[in-house]
C-alpha cells in the first residue's frame, strides 16, 4: 500500500556516498557536458570500461581508478555500490549515455536487489550524454529528421530470434535504424543478417551510412546502400545508420 503523499518521510543520514552515472557523449572533450565534468571532478573514485577511462585520463589525475573489462558489467555495478557503501563518491562512466545500451541499467538492477530505494543513505545521479545515434547523425546531416529507432545487434544477453523480429518490424515500418554493436571479432554475422531482413522491405538503394569512431581521432565516415553494406567496413566501434524511404544522399550529406 502507498503511504500517503504528505506522510514524513524516513530520512536515514545519508553517509556521503553517491553513484553518479556519467555518460561522457562521443569521446571528445568538446562534447563532454559540463556537468559530466563537473561529476568526474566531484568523483574521488572512478570505474570504467579500459577505453572509456581513456577518454578522459587527463580528469583523472589524484583518483582512484578501477578498470574494467567489457564483459564486467555488474561488477562494475557491484564496486559501485560498495565503494558508495564507504561514503565514496563514485563516477561509473559509459560511453554515449548511460542509459542507452550503458551502465545505467545494470547499476539499478544491482542497487534494487541489494534494497536500494531513493531514499536510502546512497545518492544515485544519472547525468545524461550525447549517444552515438546524436553524434554519428550529425556527421551525416539530418536523417533522423522522422521517426526513428535503436537496435543492438549485441545477441550476447538478446536471443538472436528477439532482435530479428525487432529489425523485421522496424523495417517494414519504414522507420531510420541506428545499429548499435554491428559487429565484433566473433560477431560477424548479424549485421549480414540484419541486411537481409531489410531487403525484405525496403529498396536496395536505400542510403546507409557507417560511421565509426564519431568525435575520435580515427573517426571514418562511409556511405553506402543496403545493397551494398555487407562489404563496408563495420566494426565494434562503428554505428550504422539506415535511411527509410525518405532519406537521400546530396552534396555528401
Ligand atoms: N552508451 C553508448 C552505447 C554503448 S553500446 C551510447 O549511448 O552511445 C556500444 C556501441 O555504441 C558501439 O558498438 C557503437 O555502435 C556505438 N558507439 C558508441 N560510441 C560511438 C562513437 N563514438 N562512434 C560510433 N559509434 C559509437
Amino acid at each position: 500500500m502507498n503511504a500517503p503523499l504528505n506522510a514524513p518521510h524516513p530520512q536515514p543520514a545519508r553517509t556521503g556516498g553517491k553513484i553518479m552515472l556519467v555518460g561522457l557523449g562521443p569521446g571528445s572533450h568538446d562534447h563532454l557536458t559540463a556537468r559530466a565534468r563537473a561529476a568526474i571532478a566531484e568523483a574521488d573514485t572512478i570505474i570504467g570500461y579500459v577505453t572509456y577511462i581513456r577518454l578522459v585520463a587527463d580528469l583523472l589525475e589524484g583518483k582512484e581508478v578501477i578498470k574494467k573489462s567489457m564483459t564486467e558489467e555488474l561488477d562494475r555495478a557491484i564496486e559501485s555500490l560498495e565503494r558508495a557503501r564507504q561514503g565514496k563518491k563514485v563516477a561509473l562512466i559509459s560511453s554515449g549515455d548511460a542509459g542507452v545500451y550503458g551502465m545505467a541499467g545494470p547499476t539499478f538492477e544491482v542497487l534494487f536487489q541489494a534494497g536500494w530505494t531513493p531514499d536510502s543513505d546512497i545518492e544515485v545521479e544519472i547525468i545524461p550524454g550525447a549517444s552515438a545515434l546524436n553524434t554519428c547523425a550529425a556527421l551525416v546531416g539530418a536523417p533522423l529528421t522522422h521517426d526513428f529507432c535503436a537496435i543492438s545487434l549485441s545477441d550476447l544477453l538478446t536471443p538472436w530470434p528477439t532482435i530479428a523480429r525487432g529489425l523485421d518490424a522496424v523495417a517494414y515500418a519504414d522507420f531510420v535504424v541506428a545499429l548499435y554493436n554491428p559487429k565484433s571479432g566473433r560477431r560477424t554475422r548479424q549485421v549480414l543478417e540484419a541486411q537481409r531482413i531489410f531487403l525484405r522491405h525496403r529498396d536496395p538503394q536505400t542510403p546507409v551510412a557507417v560511421v565509426k569512431s564519431a568525435f575520435r581521432p580515427k573517426q571514418r565516415i562511409e556511405f553506402t546502400t543496403l545493397e551494398k553494406m555487407g562489404e563496408a567496413e563495420i566494426g565494434m566501434l562503428s554505428t550504422v545508420l539506415i535511411g527509410n524511404s525518405n532519406t537521400y544522399v546530396r552534396d555528401g550529406l
